[in-house]
This record gives structure tokens, sequence and C-alpha cells, in this order.
């Protein structure tokens, strides 16, 4: 039976901004993305003629509201596959908590049956197509390092800012994205990322520029609706980190670290406070082939 297995990275946020509310409803936002060894297993098997999907975490919808599913149905329609394929999802990316857990399975899904089903598609044409399904799916597909604009689909890639370490803790409250973004009233922002500020120290590996440019709009709208966020900050800071930050929508928080050491020293005293604290690394992709059988 032909098989595939992919890793599904997750994502941080560097930095976020928010331009202004277009008429589509959406916001036009300005984030330096990069993607992180923290993963979802996604496994691909051929069979029949239907998408199916199972999924190993509870309250995840195992139908066409996955966004795995989603991605399997479009690329069928789309180039008319008669074939059709099981797609097992690993979570362990937090759901709803600003990593781009779902988009990742898609942009998974979107990679592994372009091999699965010899469809050739070069990387712009599977993240034009990824777009449909979600703002942060392009990015997932490519990963890495980089600048998203537009609604976040439209990708820059950057030079990579792999190998640096991070410790995230998920206070245990789901965020929807679209309530925090309904809140955002940017006549109260005041304080505004530098992006291109962000771009530089990154490509430097300047700590303290990339702390000081860690900023993100999204986090005093997230922070109304989760306090804790507050404590979890003061938490990794007092833990060494060279600066934090809300990843996306939040809530999860990110400590940087200036070596894998000071990371995992961090990560023994957080765990013991947090049920949800990871360790991890930048990497410089978004999904990765773990195993292929045909
Ligand atoms: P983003 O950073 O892109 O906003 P997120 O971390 O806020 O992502 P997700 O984890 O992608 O959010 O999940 C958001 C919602 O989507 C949840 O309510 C969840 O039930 C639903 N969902 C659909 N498909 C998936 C999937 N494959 N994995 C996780 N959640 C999914």
């Amino acid at each position: 039976m032909r098989r595939i297995a992919l890793k599904a990275y997750a994502k941080i946020n560097w930095a976020l901004d928010v331009i202004g509310k277009r008429s589509d409803g959406y916001h036009d936002v300005e984030m330096v993305m990069q993607s992180i060894d923290l993963c979802d297993i996604v496994v691909l098997m051929e069979k029949d003629n239907r998408v199916s999907i199972r999924c190993d975490m509870d309250g995840i919808p195992v139908d066409e509201a996955n966004t795995a599913y989603r991605a399997a149905a479009l690329i069928k329609e789309r180039f008319g596959i008669a074939k059709g394929v099981e797609i097992e999802l690993h979570k362990n990316i937090p759901v709803a908590a600003g990593m781009a857990g779902g988009s990742a399975d898609a942009a998974a899904v979107l990679v592994g049956l372009n091999r699965m089903w010899g469809l050739n598609l070069h990387e712009k044409d599977l993240m034009a197509l990824s777009g449909i399904i979600g703002s942060d799916v392009p990015f997932c597909v490519v990963g890495g390092t980089a600048l998203a604009r537009g609604r976040g689909e439209e990708i820059t890639a950057l030079p990579p800012a792999e190998g640096m370490w991070l410790v995230l803790v998920t206070p245990e409250q789901r965020v929807p994205t679209a309530e925090v973004y309904g809140r955002l009233d940017l006549s109260q922002v005041s304080v505004r990322p530098d992006i291109a500020g962000m771009m530089d120290s990154l490509q430097h590996r300047d700590f303290k520029g990339i702390a000081r440019n860690m900023v993100n709009v999204l986090e005093g709208v997230t922070i109304e609706l989760c306090p804790r966020i507050n404590t979890v900050k003061d938490d990794i800071m007092r833990q060494g980190a060279v600066g934090c930050c809300m990843s996306g929508s939040g809530p999860t928080v990110y400590g940087l670290f200036e070596d894998e050491h000071a990371a995992r020293k961090a990560y023994a005293a957080l765990n013991r406070k947090y049920s949800q604290c990871f360790v991890a690394q930048t990497v410089s992709l978004g999904v990765q082939v773990v195993e292929e059988v045909f």
C-alpha cells in the first residue's frame, strides 16, 4: 500500500503587525514567521476513492471542517484524482494556540499528496493552492524564516534563522483567532513592531536586537481574554530568556534563549508549573517527509 509520513512543523511569529482592515473582512498584516521543530505527524495512506481522516486528539473535527481533510479534498477535486486517501493525524501542536497547527497539517497533506499522486506541482503552485485553505498555509508549505504580507499568504523567504532555542508555554485556554482580530482596535495600539529591524537582527543573529523587536500587536487584545499571559511572560523572563513574546493570536508565549543549555534549564523549571510547556529549536522548513512507501 502506498503510504507517506510527514512532519508538519508549528510556527511562531518573531514579530506581528496589523496594517488595517480590508473590505473582505480580513486584516492586512506584516509578520516575520518562523518554523520550529514542534510538530504534528501526518500519515497518508492511499485507498479506494474517498478522503477519510482520523485524529488522536479529542475535539478535533474529523470531517470537512478539518484543514487536512480540506487540503486533500481540494487537491483531489482540482486535479480530477479518482483515488482516495486515509489521513491519520498525530497531534502535538496545541490547538487554537497561535502556532498554526491546523495550517501545518494542511500543508503536509498538500506536500504529501503531490508526491503520492505524482502531480509534480512546484512549491509556488502548492503555495497558491494552499491559500484557499487558510492564510497561514502558504507559509507552512515553505516554512523556515519568512516575511508574510497581505492576509498572511504573500510569502517572501528570508535567510534561515535555524538552530535558535526557544521555550514555549501555552496557557490552558483556547483563543479563537477570529475573536482576537475582531476585538483589535488599531487606534489603541501604542507599540508597533519594527519589521525591518527584526529582519536585520535575525540575519545578524543579534539576540538583543531580536529581543527588542519581538513585538506582537495582538498581544494586548489576547491578554484581555487570557490575563494569565502576563504571569507566563514574567515566569519565562525570570528563567533567563533574552526576550519573550506571544505567537500569532496566542495564547502561546515563547521565550528566546541564548543556547540549548539555557533553554533546557528554563524548560525544566517551567515544565513543573505549566502542563503545556515545550522546548524547541527553529528549523528551516515547514514540512518534512519522514517515511515513504510507494
Ligand atoms: P493559527 O495560528 O493558524 O491561527 P491556531 O493555532 O490558532 O492556528 P489551530 O490549531 O489551527 O489554530 O485550530 C483552530 C481551530 O481549527 C480549532 O478550533 C480546531 O478544532 C480546528 N481544526 C480544524 N482542523 C484542524 C487540525 N488539523 N488541527 C487542529 N485544529 C483543527
